[in-house]
């Protein structure tokens, strides 16, 4: 029986600002259950993947596959579905909407996802429980500490159930306290079941997750850890 496809496939990746290289021939594969650090110094191309992981930018060679599907094949308004079915994003800064509660704010989640509006409620309550913020449904932002922004950012990228989070620096902006309560809570939710990359400069966050992809001056330079995949390609080539 053929395996499913990889959540997410990127296959000798480059992306070019005025002819230089900020990503140069990087492939790597995410498959489901995957718990895996995009580790990398500043200026090291972290961005620029995440950017092109996301479906946020396009490669300027090489080819990406979101959900078995090739991005560059794609309409950007197709993208955008494509992206909102698929992807959640959690960001450095939480990027919540000041004067909506938490609960708003996680239903923004399902803006584009085609779910009927008044089945959105029920759904970022959900979200928000799995959080462990039900008691907090109609704090607005500037009422919640940083840790439990951090966690109603993740109820929004979780809310439609995404087959990958995609976390930049998401304890960044956070104190060692809540920013390891927010990794706690990233890898419960992995052994749940969801699939998550972080992406980190900071190489004691990626030690404690099960595989790390490491870039350097915009290659992919390791992909180690107990649950790396290795870093040839060969059961992809053997599928096609
Ligand atoms: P990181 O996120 O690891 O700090 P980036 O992906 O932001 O790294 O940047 C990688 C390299 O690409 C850097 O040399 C940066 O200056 C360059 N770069 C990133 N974005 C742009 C851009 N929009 N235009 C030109 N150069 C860029």
């Amino acid at each position: 029986m053929t395996p499913p496809p990889p959540v997410l496939a990127v296959r000798r990746v480059s992306r070019v600002y005025g002819g230089v290289p900020a990503l140069n021939d990087v492939s790597l594969t995410i498959r489901e259950g995957d718990f895996v650090a995009v580790l990398g110094p500043s200026g090291s191309g972290k961005s620029t993947l995440l950017n092109i992981m996301g479906t946020l930018d396009r490669a300027t060679s090489g080819t990406v596959e979101l959900a078995g599907q090739d991005v560059a094949a794609l309409t950007d308004r197709q993208i955008s579905t494509l992206r909102s079915r698929h992807l959640g994003f959690v960001f450095q800064h939480f990027h919540l909407i000041e004067g909506l509660s938490a609960t708003e704010n996680v239903t923004t989640g399902l803006l584009y996802s085609g779910i009927p509006r008044r089945r959105r409620r029920p759904m970022a309550r959900e979200a928000l429980a799995q959080v462990g913020l039900a008691h907090r449904e109609h704090h607005l932002p500037h009422q919640l500490s940083g840790g439990e922004r951090q966690r109603v950012a993740v109820a929004r990228a979780l809310v439609n159930r995404p087959a990958l989070v995609l976390a930049d620096e998401p304890t960044g902006a956070l104190d060692t306290v809540n920013g390891q309560a927010v990794l706690k809570l990233l890898s419960d939710l992995n052994s749940q079941g969801t699939t998550i990359a972080v992406i980190t400069h900071d190489r004691t966050i990626a030690g404690l997750l099960p595989r790390q992809l490491e870039i350097l001056d915009g290659r992919l330079v390791a992909d180690t850890g107990p649950g790396a995949a290795g870093m040839d390609l060969e059961p992809l080539d053997a599928q096609s």
